[in-house]
């Protein structure tokens, strides 16, 4: 008897680790399709200026739609896309079609800036071509100074390969773009990696910004990381800013940058541009 039911256990733990496994291969076939179709997309979130209102910057954020299983949230297929090396073709891709939707709001009159996310992978060299020539290739072919590029990265790739990355960073920041290091507090990174890496801003991850106004101990949190931020000569973006309380109490605190639904959620590229023009239009009223 005890001999069947361990059959019956060891089948159910199987049966459920082949359903894993296959919905894994599948994800993992779909995107290899997608990446040769390019059924990507990318929606771009402005990031504010807390002390004048206006829109500096926009984060892409990349979005997959398979004509089969909808859209498809980053969260879920981006680690696939780390693991199978699909990422490399993944990340130029965004790199490029997010330029060119940046060179195109520049001749609009709207200069701002771009953020991309970036994975630790991409800091490695690849048949010979290092990141940061990636970068100044793509930056020269839309015609963009390199001032108006950033990269996110966060903790945890610093950890993963510290002195491969290390190097990276340094290339690309001699390039003129600058490094943030997004989801700021949520990783296992020390404190030290803020002297030792060329890091200009701080990201606070939005779950101390969702919990700020209930918690004192969050709350506490987040004015400690903008203290030390500012002591750093680091400047900061609070994300997920999705009320106008923690709009106030973030700019009391003397943050430099908001992004959230609060202000806006992430916007098609036409749906940015209207955006950006019908601010414009109220600026052109104040003036
Ligand atoms: P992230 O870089 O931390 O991006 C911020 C995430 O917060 C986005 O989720 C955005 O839609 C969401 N968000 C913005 N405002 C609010 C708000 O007010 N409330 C809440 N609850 N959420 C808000 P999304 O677009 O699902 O992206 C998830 C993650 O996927 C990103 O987190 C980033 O780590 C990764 N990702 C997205 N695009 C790319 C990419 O092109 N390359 C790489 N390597 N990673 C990417
Ligand atoms: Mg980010
Ligand atoms: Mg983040
Ligand atoms: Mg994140």
């Amino acid at each position: 008897q005890a001999k069947s039911d361990g059959r019956a256990h060891y089948k159910l733990f199987s049966e459920g680790m082949d359903q894993t496994i296959f919905e894994q291969i599948k994800l993992e076939q779909r995107l290899r399709k997608a990446v040769l179709h390019s059924d990507f997309y990318i929606n771009y979130q402005p990031i504010i200026d807390m002390s004048t209102g206006s829109i500096t910057s926009v984060e892409a954020l990349l979005r997959w739609r398979d004509p089969e299983l909808g859209v498809i949230s980053p969260d879920k297929f981006i680690p696939i896309a780390e693991e199978t090396g699909l990422i490399d073709a993944l990340g130029k891709w965004v790199l490029e079609q997010a330029l060119c939707d940046l060179a195109r709001w520049h001749k609009h009159g709207h200069k701002i800036s771009l953020a991309i996310n970036v994975s630790g992978r991409q800091c490695i060299n690849h048949q010979g071509e290092s990141f940061s020539q990636i970068l100044s290739k793509a930056l020269i072919q839309y015609g963009i100074a390199p001032r108006y590029l950033h990269i996110e990265i966060t903790e945890t790739m610093l950890i993963d390969d510290e002195v491969q990355c290390l190097q990276t960073l340094e290339e690309v920041s001699s390039l003129g773009v600058d490094i943030y290091l997004d989801d700021f507090g949520t990783g296992y990174s020390s404190l030290a990696y803020l002297k030792g890496f060329p890091i200009s801003v701080l990201k606070i991850d939005k779950s101390f910004i969702e919990s700020a106004l209930e918690s004192n101990k969050d709350a506490n949190l987040v004015k400690a990381i903008i203290i030390m931020g500012q002591s750093l000569q680091l400047k900061l973006v609070s994300e997920g800013v999705e009320t106008q309380q923690q709009w106030d109490f973030l700019q009391k605190l003397g943050c430099d940058y908001a992004q959230g639904y609060f202000m806006s959620r992430p916007l098609s590229g036409k749906g940015l541009l209207s955006y950006l023009e019908s601010k414009k239009e109220v600026m052109e009223l104040i003036e």
